[in-house]
């Protein structure tokens, strides 16, 4: 048994998460997560919401709730929606908690206490009107390259180039228009990431099977020279830089970059499972106390990658204690909408809410995972969703297990077949079934998602294919022993079809599982393809699995949700 700590990257607090942050972290990491309990590992699974920053505050301004409440709220949403899901955390927390406040500020320390922190002044933009700091995005002005007035402070949207609020023409702030703003000094803690890049540099070449993604991003980062970076904020909502409740002197009013915290929340978060559960967390993070034979793994959408292969191993590092880092990550993608973005600002796309007022959660889990955009960004159409849904699930998976169990029901007296022994159609389709489980296995275990859809759908065809050769339906006449024994090698299938499909579809395995296996009925990754279920047993008929999607649906849905000319917007 293999111990697995698996982190997806923490969806951002402000709003319901659309179908792209979904596939682009949260999903894969279920479906793994999944694969590996089903294959009787121990298994850690842990994610929280990413409470900081100023995007936060601004949209608890907009909201009118105070910026803990509103947060708290988010959150409950979250979670909600993603149990709903079946996302299946062991804890998902808040990287606003007293958890998280204690251990950043306890790995704060170690930097400061191992020379790893400097303190410089820098110059920032103030807002009298608003009485606070302008992070840089937050001025917004007239670009002096392409006049374009609504340009940020970091950067002009219209023409790209990177800028600085000093350089922007009738300067003003995002927050409230005002045009009161000024320059003002500012003391910020900054982490001296450059003397790190060594070490960084020796730890990534390490990783000889990490995906080239992954790999290539944090080798662009050391190539162009890692800066020191500030990890403190002028703002009230945060993380007070402090450590065992002494601000330090002339950071009263600052707290931690939102990007420092956020991933030590990994660590902050299993802190909360442990105080939720009364286990121990060091046991899967600290390596002088028992996680030396951890496997971690992180997954993640391309953006979080910089700060997951530098970032936060500089913390980790830097720390100098024996604290368990990545192991493997798993970067992903992003699917984009009819080859646009999906946008949370820009309100473009489906948002799991959305989404789950259509269909149940495994309509969007099969086609998500089945297209996750893993080599490359893939495009979800509603036409292509339509599509998948009625030939994958409905007609080949939601077929053939809905037609057997009818079958055996009305001719068969409902129990599995007694009788009767498997002759050379059965073998020849174990046979088939077995290499492709064996390839499915490997794919799943190379998180491979997309690979293992097709591999899992191909063997879903089989199952039909070996169906229409049996013809139990023509047989139960001149043959009724032999129609017996082709619907219970179809039974004992769909069985090993419920436990294979359910880190993908879990709620319909589940039905499978418990319709024709019963109280028993295991959801156990098989090793082999065999049977599982007790000649003369019970079975049930379960409710339609995947009802087709019709036309009139998928018309109403886009003209909702708009689509082909969604294109460009
Ligand atoms: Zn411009």
């Amino acid at each position: 048994m293999t111990r697995y700590l698996i982190t997806s990257a923490l969806p951002y607090i402000n709003g319901v998460k659309h179908l792209g942050n979904l596939v682009g972290s949260m999903l894969p990491a279920d479906a793994y997560a999944r694969f590996q309990r089903a294959r009787g590992n121990d298994v850690l699974f842990i994610c929280a919401t990413d409470e900081h920053g100023t995007p936060a505050e601004l949209a608890a301004h907009e909201s009118g709730l105070p910026v803990d409440e509103y947060c708290a709220r988010m959150h409950a949403i979250q979670k909600d929606l993603g149990s709903r899901f079946g996302l299946s955390f062991d804890h998902f927390g808040r990287s606003h908690s007293p958890q998280n406040h204690e251990i950043t500020q306890h790995f704060y320390h170690q930097l400061d206490q191992n020379g790893l922190l400097e303190e410089r002044t820098t110059t920032q933009v103030y807002s009298i009107d608003d009485k606070r700091f302008l992070p840089d995005r937050y001025v917004v002005g007239t670009c002096p390259h392409c006049g374009y007035e609504r340009a940020r402070g970091d950067q002009c949207e219209n023409c790209t180039r990177v800028l600085d609020p000093a350089d922007l023409i009738n300067p003003r702030s995002a927050v409230s228009g005002s045009t009161n703003i000024e320059l003002r000094d500012s003391k910020h803690l900054f982490l001296r990431q450059s003397e790190m890049v060594g070490r960084l540099r020796e730890w990534i070449d390490a990783k000889t099977n990490w995906p080239l993604l992954v790999t290539s991003i944090a080798r662009k980062w050391l190539d162009e020279g890692l800066k020191d970076r500030s990890i403190t904020r002028d703002l009230t909502w945060g993380i007070p830089v402090a450590y065992q409740g002494k601000v330090r002197p002339g950071f009263e009013g600052k707290v931690f970059y939102v990007w420092f915290d956020a991933p030590i929340e990994y660590v902050g978060a299993t802190m909360e499972w442990s105080a939720a559960t009364k286990n121990d967390w060091k046991r899967w993070w600290r390596e002088d106390e028992g996680a030396g034979d951890v496997r971690y793994i992180q997954f993640m959408g391309k953006d979080n990658v910089p700060f997951h292969t530098v970032g936060f191993p500089v913390t980790l590092f830097g720390s100098k204690e024996p604290w368990k880092v990545v192991d493997h990550i798993k970067g992903l993608n992003w699917m984009n909408y009819y080859g646009g973005k999906f946008s949370t600002s820009g309100n473009r796309g489906i948002f799991m809410d959305q989404a789950l007022e259509l269909l149940p959660a495994d309509y969007w889990r099969w086609y998500l995972l089945a297209n996750a955009p893993e080599s490359d960004d893939s495009n979800f159409t509603w036409e292509h969703f339509q599509a998948t849904v009625n030939h994958e699930l409905a007609d080949v998976l939601g077929n053939f297990v809905n037609r057997i169990a009818k079958f055996c029901t009305a001719r068969l007296g409902g129990v599995v077949p007694v009788g009767g022994e498997y002759g050379a159609l059965e073998a020849e389709t174990t046979g088939a079934l077995e290499k492709r489980l064996a390839t499915l296995t490997a794919q799943m275990e190379a998180m491979e998602f997309r690979k293992s859809a097709i591999e899992l759908r191909s063997m879903w065809v089989i199952g039909n294919e070996y169906l229409q050769k049996a013809e139990p339906w023509m047989k139960i006449k001149s043959d009724p022993v032999a129609a017996g024994v082709s619907i219970r090698y179809a039974l004992n299938l769909a069985m090993v079809f419920a436990a294979l499909a359910q880190p993908f579809i879990p709620h319909a395995s589940r039905a499978i599982a418990q319709a024709i296996g019963g109280k028993t009925g295991s959801l156990r990754w098989p090793a082999r393809i065999g049977d599982s279920l007790e000649p003369g047993a019970r079975i049930a008929v379960p409710d339609v699995l995947f009802a087709k999607i019709e036309p009139e649906q998928l018309a109403a849905w886009i003209e909702r949700f708009g689509g082909a000319d969604r294109k460009n917007g």
